[in-house]
Formats: structure tokens, sequence, C-alpha cells
């Protein structure tokens, strides 16, 4: 549908804004409340295209976590040590920020811990990762504070009821949140805060002329505004495809209630290519991009028969081989991936910036990136 505003529609409804943030995911919501505590007289506006946000931040697992061993040593393969650990401590900080802007209970945050299973074909993966505990504890022990961040943990492995596993590494200061209430609450704390949110407007582009942008939206509408922060994570190819930001599909399941559930906590498996974890007496499980990374590279919402096959098998054979419970629900969601895992907050323009490329971390790390690039949006490109 294309269509001009009409007089009373620019002025009562879509006047130009100072700053318009476009996606309402994690960050996009993040950068604009962020942006009103900077300046409360900025008129902030987010443009989202769906009726809520409809990328990862409400279609994720809603893991708080920083940082897996297996992960952490695959990505010493491709950065260096500093950089790994200024990834992590950019999510430790990130995951302080959200805490402290929306408070734990209210995103029903919990801190059960995060663990990474290993079987037994796996065991010289484990004997890599348990071998560098000591050298992690003491550095990301300094990040978080905790004496003790990574802990084999062996013992646990009969409560939980697994099979096939045997191995358990416990990094203790990782939790858990109810992703749906997180996002509420920051939908709610930017009315609050005074952004105005637009749903239902996607972007189709932009143009800095250097004295402001002119945005275009998908009704052919256009809005000015001086200056544009661009959070669209997964579909940023879309908008800006210069940028290296590759998307991938993940496939999600709920299961029904299962009575007695044993398992709590956040779960790794297969070096974090598969996740589940316990909410409201379910298991809530994902992933398995790896088996179909082709056809994964996508920012549409299809199902994979195949991957929610094997999600299935997963549930059945490791996860819950006892109570085999039946599956409530499936979703897709969409993560923006790159060559590394470093966010990509930089201006494209004078009067745009980005803030995208969460590479599958964004509940710990997406106020921070968001906080970011509302910072970068507003000094403009100097
Ligand atoms: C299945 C799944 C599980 C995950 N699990 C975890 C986890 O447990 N822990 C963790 O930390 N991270 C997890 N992630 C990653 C995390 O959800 C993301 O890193 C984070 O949500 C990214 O936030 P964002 O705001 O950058 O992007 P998004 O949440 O994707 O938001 C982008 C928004 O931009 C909008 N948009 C896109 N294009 C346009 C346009 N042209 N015009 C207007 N609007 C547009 C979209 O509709 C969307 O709402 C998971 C992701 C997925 C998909």
């Amino acid at each position: 549908m294309q269509y001009t505003l009409s007089y009373w529609e620019r002025q009562s409804f879509l006047p130009d804004p100072d700053v318009v943030v476009v996606g309402s995911g994690i960050v996009g919501l993040a950068a604009a409340i962020h942006l009103k505590t900077l300046d409360p007289s900025l008129r902030v506006m987010v443009l989202e295209r769906g009726p809520l946000p409809v990328g990862a931040s409400t279609r994720n697992a809603g893991f708080a976590c920083f940082g897996s061993l297996t992960e952490l040593l695959d990505d010493l393969t491709r950065m260096t040590e500093d950089e790994v650990l200024g990834i992590v401590e950019k999510r430790w900080t990130g995951l302080q920020r959200l805490r402290g802007l929306l408070g734990d209970a209210v995103m029903d945050y919990q801190g059960h811990g995060g663990y990474e299973m290993f079987t037994e074909a796996e065991e010289h993966i484990f004997r890599q990762c348990a071998d560098r505990i000591p050298d992690f504890n003491k550095k990301i022990g300094q990040i978080t504070g905790h004496p003790e961040v990574y802990k084999v943990v062996d013992e646990c492995l009969p409560r939980f009821g697994f099979a096939g596993v045997r191995r358990l590494i416990l990094n203790q200061p990782e939790g858990q949140v109810h992703t749906g209430r997180l996002m509420s609450a920051l939908l709610d704390k930017a009315r609050e805060a005074g952004v105005t949110l637009v749903n239902g407007v996607g972007v189709r582009g932009f143009e800095d002329s250097g004295q402001g942008v002119e945005i275009e939206t998908e009704y052919g509408w256009t809005l000015r505004t001086r200056r544009l922060l661009v959070c669209v994570n997964g579909f940023a190819q879309r908008l800006l495809p210069q940028l290296e930001v590759t998307p991938a599909r993940n496939q999600v399941l709920i299961t029904r209630p299962i009575p007695g559930l044993p398992v709590e906590g956040c779960f790794h498996y297969d070096r974090g290519y598969f996740y589940f974890r316990n909410i409201d007496g379910r298991i809530l499980l994902g992933g398995g991009r790896n088996l179909d990374p082709e056809t994964e590279k996508s920012d549409l919402f299809d199902a994979n028969a195949g991957i929610r096959a094997a999600l299935v098998k997963l549930l059945y054979e490791v996860v819950c081989p006892d109570s085999r419970p039946e599956v409530d629900y499936w979703w897709t969601g969409i993560l923006g991936l790159g060559p590394v895992k470093k966010p990509i907050i930089q201006h494209v323009s004078p009067n745009v910036a980005v803030a995208v490329r969460l590479s599958g971390m964004g509940v710990a790390i997406g106020t921070l990136v968001g906080q970011e690039g509302a910072e970068l949006a507003l000094r403009g490109q100097i």
C-alpha cells in the first residue's frame, strides 16, 4: 500500500523527530531510552516494521550468558585474548546495565547458572576446556568479581536426568530471563521516557544530505530527522548491504509442562549449537543451524523441517529421555552474525549510525550496544 500522509497525520502523529531509531528490539529500545536520559528534550521516535518487535529480541531463549568455554576457545582461534576478554567484559557490563535498568523481578531474572554438556565422544573437547578453567577463572573473575566462574560439576548429572552426557561445566554467574517480560518492560520504559513508538512502519531506505536525514518508509511517505540510528541486527543487509552482517535463522520449541521437571538453568550442547533451559515447568530448546547452514542464512521466518526433527530427537534422546514431553510451540528467530563476535557500532554517514551484529548474545550485550549506539548517533560523525 502506498499513500501520502495527511496534514493531520503529519502534525499530530508523526512530526519530524530529532532522532529516529529503526528497529524496536533490545538494542533499539535501549538506545531510545538512553537518548531520552541523555537529553529529555529530544524528540525520539522508534520505527518498527512489525506489530511487535519481530527479529530476535522477542524470540530468543533468554539466556543471560556471557561465555561458555567452548565458545571462548573457538573465539580465540580468530581473535586475540584481549579481544575475547574485551567482549566478555562488554557482555557482563551490558547484563549489569540491563538488570539496573529494569530490575531483576520484572524480567524474572534467575541466577541458576549456565552449563556446558559434553558426551563421551567429546571428552577431548571437555579436556581442553577443563585445562583452561584456572586461567579463565582468574581473568574472567577479575571482570565479574566472581571467585570461581567455571567449575566441573559432573556430580549434578544424575539430578538432571539427561541421557548420554558424561561431563558438565558450570558457569556460576550466568542466569536466565523471561524474554517476553523483559521486552514488555523495555517497551513500557521507553513509553514512560517519552519515546514515540511507531509500529507497522518499515524503513525502505534513507538519504543523508549532511544537514539531516530523509527516511523513506515502505508506504512511500518520508520523515525528516536530524540523526538516524539503525538497530535492525539480522536484517541489516537489506538497508546497508556493505555491512558484514549475515542473517542466521534459529528454530525453537517449547514443550508442554513436564510434571516434576528436574532441569534448572541454561544448557549448551554440541559446542553451543544447541541450547535449552527450563521455563514455567517446560523445556525451551533451540538451535541446530549448523545442520543446514546455507539454508539457515536467511532473514525469512520459515520453518526448517530437518532441523526441527533434530531438535525433537535431542529432546527425547538426551534432554528428557524419561518424560518425552509433547511440543507445544514452535517458532523461528533471526540472529545477526559476522566473521568475529564484535558488534558493529559506527557511523555510515555524518548523521547515520548503526548498532548491529549482536552475534547471538543480545540479552547480555544488547543494552550496552544500544547505549553506545545512542551516544554515537547523538554526537554525529566528527
Ligand atoms: C532463537 C534465538 C535465540 C537466542 N537466544 C539468545 C539467548 O538466549 N541469549 C542471548 O543473549 N541472545 C540470544 N539470542 C540473540 C538475541 O536475541 C539478539 O542478539 C538480540 O535480540 C538482538 O537484538 P536487536 O535489537 O539487535 O535485534 P532484533 O531483536 O532482531 O530487532 C531488530 C528489529 O528491527 C526491525 N526491523 C528490521 N528491519 C526493519 C526495517 N527496515 N524497518 C523497520 N524495522 C525493521 C525488526 O522487525 C526487529 O524488531 C537469540 C536469538 C535467536 C533468534
